[in-house]
């Protein structure tokens, strides 16, 4: 197909595309603020409204197929509608889908993640990655008596008031590489809760900031991958920051809601082989259904819930069974499957390595990061290695480029990050791979950049 060659073209070859999502659209305008009920769907000149997916495939209500690399941002590891899932769900539908009681599955589930998950010696189980991030806060401050919780610039952790601040790296706003400024993500949030955050740069300060504040740090959050970039933390990296939080007394919190059961069975942890203190999970644990998790271990669990006033958390939905049963169905699965994680390493590679060789010998400004089934499209001159790089991005260029993606039937997210899940064939990983070139290609010569 002819691609657009300016931005007004591509919109209106969109608009073309998906004429029923175009009327939906106006119709949410009016009941649902911005017509969006997450910041993260947003799209040029609308996004397109969802009909139905299978395996590796999302149809829109016009009737066009997309293949899907944001697979619900990384929930859907085994693809759309996973029979063992859906069989799951079903057979649990007879049974009740909230009980407001304590049910086995809860037990099934919590010793799943203990069997996996280094750090894991007690589980609680909540109903987004937002909340687990906000159980472990609560837990590491109710641990250590202590208040401020670090967390480093460019990540991020959920969208409550603790964890929304320097996600998105604003120049004017952001302080100097050694010492990064908390700038906040939204209207709303306490100036008041700036106090509570030691923001860290993605540089060896880091651990130099967590020595000079240990006496009033409760904790230390990271994400193994940047979720924002696809940037997987090195190694080495994060051993350093494992000795230093264990010099300093600092509980250190891997929040793994895209990592876990990604990386492999046991996620970053077992994929690094570093243990954090705890761990935070989301997305792919429950099958499709809402879900959060905390990881623990139990002299933590022990000492948070002793004392006059101990630990308290609550939730109605909180270890439902419809979501448990798809939970555990997904994690049963995944235990019997474990040559997954190495297929999908396989086809990440090919998809990473095919593009980044090809996009080198055309002397574009574009690279592929990522590891394993989570990959990131950068049109940048420089490479992009830590979240302040993403600075240098070609961002008008880029934001077209997923407009683009989608006109040729990829359907990527806004925020980029994408993936690819167990249903993605061989043959789906190279369309995905022939269409990356095919508008990269088109969205810089529309921008001149070639
Ligand atoms: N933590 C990380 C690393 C995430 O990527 C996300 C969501 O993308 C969250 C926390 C928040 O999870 P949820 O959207 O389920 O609230």
């Amino acid at each position: 197909m002819e691609q657009p060659k300016t931005q007004e073209a591509l919109l209106e070859a969109l608009r073309q595309q998906t004429p029923k999502s175009g009327l939906l659209w106006k119709e949410s305008q009016d009941v649902i603020p911005g017509g969006l009920l997450s910041g993260a769907r947003k799209f040029k000149p609308y996004p397109f409204f969802t009909e139905r997916g299978q395996g590796a495939y999302i149809w829109d209500v016009d009737g066009n197929r997309y293949i899907d690399c944001c697979i619900a941002y990384g929930v859907l590891f085994l693809g759309h509608r996973p029979p063992v899932v859906i069989e799951a769900i079903e057979k649990q539908l007879k049974q009740g889908v909230v009980y407001g009681t304590p049910h086995s599955l809860e037990i099934e589930f919590a010793e799943s993640l203990i069997e996996y998950i280094p750090c894991a010696e007690r589980v609680l189980v909540c109903n987004s990655g937002t909340e687990a991030t906000m159980q472990a806060a609560r837990v590491m401050r109710a641990f250590t008596g202590k208040t401020k919780i670090a967390k480093f610039e460019g990540a991020y952790h959920g969208w409550h008031d603790y964890a929304s601040w320097s996600v998105y790296i604003r120049p004017d706003e952001m302080g100097t590489p050694e010492r990064p400024n908390p700038t906040p993500e939204s209207a709303g949030i306490p100036e008041e809760i700036k106090d509570t955050i030691l923001m860290l740069p993605f540089n060896d300060s880091a651990f130099k900031m967590i020595e000079e504040h240990a006496s009033e740090l409760a904790g230390v959050m990271i994400e193994p991958v940047f979720g924002g970039g696809t940037i997987p933390v090195s190694k080495e990296f994060l051993q350093k920051l494992r000795a230093v939080t264990k010099r300093a007394g600092v509980p250190l919190m891997f929040d793994e809601v895209i990592t876990g059961f990604r990386m492999g069975l046991g996620g970053a942890q077992e994929y690094f082989g570093i243990k954090p203190d705890l761990a935070t999970y989301g997305k792919v644990i429950g099958g499709g259904l809402p879900i959060g998790a905390v990881a623990v271990s139990q002299e933590m669990m022990k000492t948070v819930l002793s004392g006059d006033l101990g630990l308290t958390i609550a939730g109605t939905f909180s270890g439902n069974p419809l979501t448990l049963a798809a939970g555990n169905a997904v994690l049963k699965y995944l235990k019997a499957n474990p040559q997954i994680y190495k297929d999908l390493a396989k086809k990440g590679d090919r998809l990473r390595n095919g593009f980044n060789e090809y996009a080198k010998q055309k002397g574009w400004p574009a690279s592929m990061t990522g590891v394993g089934s989570m990959f990131q499209i950068h049109l940048s001159k420089s490479a992009i290695i830590e979240p302040r790089d993403m600075l240098k991005r070609l961002d008008t260029p880029l934001a077209d480029l997923q407009l683009y993606l989608r006109l040729n039937g990829v359907f990527i997210p806004w925020i980029h990050l994408a993936f690819i899940s167990a249903a993605h064939s061989d043959a789906d990983v190279e369309e995905v791979l022939r269409v990356h070139k095919v508008t990269v290609e088109a969205c810089l010569a529309a921008y001149n950049l070639i």
